[in-house]
């Protein structure tokens, strides 16, 4: 079935929706971008991803086009344009087509593009056994090259760790930072329980502050959890009784394993399956 894509303030069939390939988001991952998910036929946390697009855009000195309040209808639009109740949107704005040169003054159009379709998730099994873990050698972009607060186009540093988790037959890979801190992995964030605290990396250890992260760490202070921002190792997470991963894909997810070794029981452990079931609620409200 041929998909509605929303370009650049029109919905075009599939076939019609094309870039140049001048567009520098193609050529040097000039862009930006979000991955949204729809619950129940809705925006899932909206406004804190139009906000992190535009934040993102900010950095860049990337002037989008559409107001985020235009934007915003526009997801809903596309959204509605397919008949998606439960899916996922990518929402990409590029630099637009300009000459054979980085140079953003050279461009012209920036192209904002969303597609809404439905979502491939994890395997069921590994949310009711846990995924394993190993420690990718790329390290985390450091933070004063390009913040990994940024969602840009540009990828390759989690694209190249993610291949490291996959040679070695995981699905997610753990990443450091510069200073050997544990960061997030390619494509979620990192949590781990230690004696009832829940700790995750803060945005400082080099980090996407993740939208489901940041809507776990609510929904852990409302169940009387204590959540703490910690710099962690990967020593940290040997000695932890409980790791888990979260992202607009995998929404709550536990880790069981890292680089081969257990972490805690080896089983998805309780406040894992809480805020699971937590988070699975506010989704549906
Ligand atoms: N870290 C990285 C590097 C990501 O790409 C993502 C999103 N896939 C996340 C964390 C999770 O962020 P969010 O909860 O906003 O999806």
């Amino acid at each position: 079935m041929s998909l509605q894509i929303y370009l650049s303030g029109k919905l075009v069939p599939q076939e019609q929706a094309t870039v140049s390939v001048f567009d520098h988001g193609l050529l040097y991952g000039d862009g930006v971008f979000e991955g949204i998910r729809v619950y129940g036929g809705k925006v899932f946390l909206e406004k804190q991803h139009i906000d992190r697009l535009y934040e993102s855009a900010l950095s860049i000195r990337l002037q989008i086009p559409e107001t985020p309040e235009q934007m915003t209808q526009a997801v809903r639009d596309t959204v509605a344009a397919n008949n998606i109740t439960d899916g996922y949107v990518r929402l990409v704005v590029t630099r637009g087509a300009g000459t054979l040169g980085i140079d953003p003054a050279r461009t012209a159009n920036p192209q904002t593009i969303i597609i809404a379709d439905s979502i491939s998730l994890y395997p069921q099994e590994l949310y009711d056994n846990g995924l394993a873990l190993v420690t990718a050698s790329t390290i985390r972009n450091h933070s004063a090259a390009l913040s990994p607060r940024i969602k840009s186009l540009n990828y390759l540093n989690n694209i190249m760790a993610k291949i490291e988790g996959t040679d070695a037959g995981t699905v997610e890979a753990l990443m450091l930072n510069h200073k050997g801190e544990v960061a997030e992995c390619t494509g979620d964030n990192i949590f781990i329980v230690k004696d009832g605290v829940l700790k995750t990396p803060p945005p400082e250890a080099g980090i996407l502050e993740g939208i489901t992260r940041n809507a776990v760490m609510g929904l852990a202070r409302e169940a009387g959890i204590e959540v703490q921002e910690a710099a962690l190792v990967r020593h940290d997470i040997f000695v932890a009784d409980e790791c888990f991963l979260t992202g607009t894909a995998a929404e709550v997810i536990a880790a069981v394993s890292l680089d081969g070794r257990t972490i805690g029981t080896g089983r998805p452990g309780p406040v894992t399956q809480n805020l699971l079931v937590r988070f699975r609620e506010l989704t549906q409200t």
